[in-house]
């Protein structure tokens, strides 16, 4: 039996993990979740799983649960969060909160040497060479939920990583794909929300469509696997069937494929090196009518090339980079800027904070700070 801890239960991701390990109550047991504000969802979760801790990060919130769960420790805040990574009682963490809150527990479940399923890409963009040292340092294996490197992961499972030509990494291009420069300027929220595809949480909805997502997720292929950028490409394939691919140097490529759902990546995180037998997904190919590629507009999705730029800049730069767009998401989200805004806030911010190279855990957090005090000015 393995012990898992889930941060972010009630999200998307973390759903989506107790939907696999539901399936799976012979091999997986909760130890804990965790979750902002929605108590009603995380006490089902608890009456159906039984785990020994909770944490809920809104204070009156946590109240509230603990006046109405018994057998299980509530836990409360920042410090609940910490403590409960820091207890080491479990066996894998799945890191599924969404942006740069999700480093602090990260680095200590890390520290413990811990299996990392890792969903909050924001981690590895914002700190990925503090990330990386550590798992090396604390023997701390970090097995990616993102479906297009666990996609990588399972194409690289027996292959020696100096035959890498290149990583292809996959985009479905998002809802916008087919729209103008211009019709992007009057894009609505609701617009934004709906993915053709995948069904995620909002703020990575968003990313998805202004691709910024698919910029996140090539820092976050550079420091798993270890490879400069120009080793990384991506290509827009708008069926999301192929979730990427791996260019070998003798010109042989491997792909991973399957109609899309996150409980996939979860399971094989969760089994690794282990597959486990389930019928979640039914790929069936002759009701694919067809998969095609081709190259990204950087013109049209101008946050893709500064999360390329700031990739090749290097230092602090991905930390503003992801720092502003947070805050750019979260304006956008709260209409109080425009679609077409959030790569102008992003740049500013990339023009505005200075770049430090020496690289420490709290640098990342005073340019994550400044950065989103800057940000939060934008209008
Ligand atoms: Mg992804």
């Amino acid at each position: 039996m393995k012990k898992i801890l889930i941060l972010g239960s009630t999200g998307s991701i973390g759903v989506s993990t107790l939907d696999v390990i539901r399936n799976f109550k012979d091999k997986f047991e909760i130890f804990g979740l965790t979750a902002n504000s929605n108590i009603e969802l995380l006490q089902k979760q608890i009456e159906e799983f039984k785990p020994k801790f909770v944490v809920v990060r809104n204070g009156l919130k946590s109240k509230e649960l603990k006046n109405k769960v018994t057998g299980c420790n509530v836990l409360t805040g920042e410090e609940g969060l910490i403590e409960v990574t820091k207890s080491g009682d479990y066996d894998i963490l799945v890191s599924s909160l969404v942006g740069f809150a999700g480093l602090e527990p990260t680095i200590e479940s890390i520290k413990r040497g811990k299996r990392i399923a890792l969903a909050n890409k924001e981690t590895l963009v914002a700190a990925g060479e503090i990330v990386i040292g550590l798992a090396k340092k604390y023997n701390s294996e970090i097995i990616p939920v993102d479906s297009e490197h666990s996609a990588i992961f399972q194409c690289l499972v027996g292959e020696d990583k100096k035959n890498i030509e290149k990583l292809i990494v996959t985009a479905s291009g998002g809802p916008f794909l087919k729209k103008s420069v211009e019709d992007l300027k009057n894009v609505t929220v609701e617009d934004a929300l709906n993915h053709p595809n995948w069904d995620m949480g909002s703020k990575v909805t968003i990313d998805s469509s202004t691709m910024m997502n698919k910029g996140l997720e090539v820092i976050e292929a550079h420091w798993l696997f270890g490879l400069s950028k120009s080793k990384i490409d991506v290509v827009v394939h708008p069926q999301s069937i192929v979730h990427s691919m791996v260019e070998f140097v003798d010109g042989n490529i491997k792909a991973q494929l399957s109609l899309p759902d996150m409980k996939l990546p979860i399971q094989y995180a969760l089994s690794y090196p282990e597959r486990f037998s389930s019928k979640f997904v039914n790929t069936h190919f002759p009701t694919l009518k067809e998969l095609t590629f081709f190259e990204p507009d950087l013109q049209k999705f101008k946050c893709l090339q500064l999360a390329y730029n700031s990739m090749g800049e290097g230092g602090t730069a991905p930390c503003i980079l992801n720092a502003a767009n947070e805050i750019a998401v979260e304006k956008f989200l709260k209409r109080e800027i425009k679609f077409t805004q959030i790569p102008e806030l992003i740049d500013s911010a990339l023009n505005k904070i200075e770049v430090k190279h020496t690289l420490d855990y709290e640098t990342i957090l005073e340019c994550n700070r400044k950065t989103r005090e800057f940000s939060q000015k934008f209008n």
